[in-house]
């Protein structure tokens, strides 16, 4: 490492509250599938900054529509009409089949906006003030307040008070269980149809049909968080298309704008009609023109080359990949996921792996401390695979 990355790292961890326990790089740029650091050194990228960069860097089309967005405008007020965030909606639309669209700056603050538009549904019904919501264990919603309420991880809660809504946690995939936290109070349940965060674990069909049913029954909302799952990463737009079965309010960001911050949630128009009115809820800089012309764009590329069937192809030669290496090694205990979104559980925490793969060109992240997580750009190749598993093994070896 040169002494001008270092002493960057040495001026970071004196300027930025410590939140995040960095890896030892300084990632200058990106091309493609790959990063390179300020000392020019190149990386493979297996984690497109936490699910986020499905396009790969430097997209020609994405960065020219971003520019030509900057010469035009960058922010006006929602208070205000502007065409990109019309396009945008439009566009979010017709791919979830869903009615309504609220952009946010973010993924929690598109789940604080989903649980404000349930809670809200729920009080014109019965003006009761003490709603909860089901949320699953070892789920991830988010860091800010609402968000945390239903995050089902106690060490991100605890020592943060009390939280504005009341959560019961259900054991996930679990559909008693389910049942057994629904009571008069409830008013949503909110689950990711893949758990990221938690572990890439992905909801059976079962299940989600049976939380479905439950919450058609009982009359409350069913919330899916489509943050880290959803925009194509499964190999669906959504992930909860795979099965068919609808929320009446989701959410999503990550790779919505491919790196530029914006998330939204969306709801059906029964929700819409019931819920959230002018006055209720708001943001300054949610869906201002730069954001949602990089949503359009983004959704325009995923149609023009195809990104979900390009998954569809790309992500059974990973799993089979990754099933060779778990084969291999004995701490591995088992492979998980859905599409581009997979991980490898190891008996042992995963840190020192990562530290290898990166000292050898390939970027990866966890998910909890023992788990391998691997969600890369979405238009890596097949040859992006045996680059990244030819990496990988060694490293593995290394720390056995
Ligand atoms: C990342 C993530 C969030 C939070 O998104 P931010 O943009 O970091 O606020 C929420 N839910 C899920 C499932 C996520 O993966």
């Amino acid at each position: 490492m040169s002494e001008y990355m270092q002493s960057l790292m040495n001026q970071a961890e004196q300027d930025l509250l410590h939140t995040y326990n960095r890896y030892p790089v300084v990632i200058d740029h990106g091309k493609g599938v790959y990063l390179y650091d300020v000392d020019g050194k190149k990386y493979l990228d297996f984690v497109a900054g936490i699910a986020v960069f499905a396009l790969g860097y430097g997209n020609r089309e994405y960065n020219d529509a971003l520019k030509a967005q900057i010469d035009k405008i960058i922010h006006t007020s929602n208070y205000y009409y502007n065409e990109p965030a019309i396009r945008a909606a439009h566009m979010i639309r017709e791919v979830s089949g869903m009615d309504r669209v609220f952009f946010t700056n973010s993924g929690a603050e598109a789940n604080e906006g989903a649980l404000k538009a349930a809670m809200k549904y729920a009080w014109l019904k019965d003006h009761a003030e003490d709603h909860e919501i089901v949320a699953m264990e070892h789920s991830f919603h988010g860091r800010t307040y609402g968000a945390l309420a239903v995050t089902g991880n106690a060490h991100y809660r605890d020592p943060f008070g009390e939280m504005p809504c009341h959560a019961q946690f259900a054991k996930f995939n679990d559909l008693a269980s389910v049942e057994a936290c629904i009571n008069e109070k409830t008013c949503a349940v909110i689950l990711e149809p893949v758990q990221g965060e938690g572990g890439l674990q992905p909801a059976t069909e079962e299940f989600l049909k049976g939380v479905r049913k439950l919450c058609d029954e009982h009359h409350i909302l069913l919330i899916f968080d489509e943050v880290q799952c959803g925009m194509g990463r499964t190999g669906y737009m959504y992930a909860w298309q795979r099965f068919g079965v609808k929320p009446d309010i989701m959410t999503t960001a990550k790779a919505l704008g491919c790196g530029v911050p914006v998330g939204a949630f969306l709801m059906t128009e029964e929700v819409a009609q019931n819920s959230l009115k002018a006055g209720d809820h708001g943001t300054t800089y949610g869906g201002n023109p730069l954001a949602t012309a990089a949503v359009c764009k983004v959704l325009e590329l995923y149609r023009k080359d195809h990104i979900i069937e390009h998954v569809n192809e790309v992500a059974p030669y990973m799993w089979a990949k990754l099933d060779e290496v778990a084969a291999h090694h004995k701490c591995i205990l088992e492979h998980r996921g859905s599409g581009l979104m997979q991980g490898l559980v190891f008996d042992r925490p995963v840190g020192d792996i990562i530290l290898k793969a990166m000292e050898k060109g390939l970027i990866l992240i966890n998910a909890g401390s023992n788990i391998l997580r691997f969600v890369p750009p979405l238009v890596i190749t097949k040859d992006n695979v045996d680059e990244m598993v030819s990496i990988l093994e060694p490293a593995i070896e290394e720390v056995e």
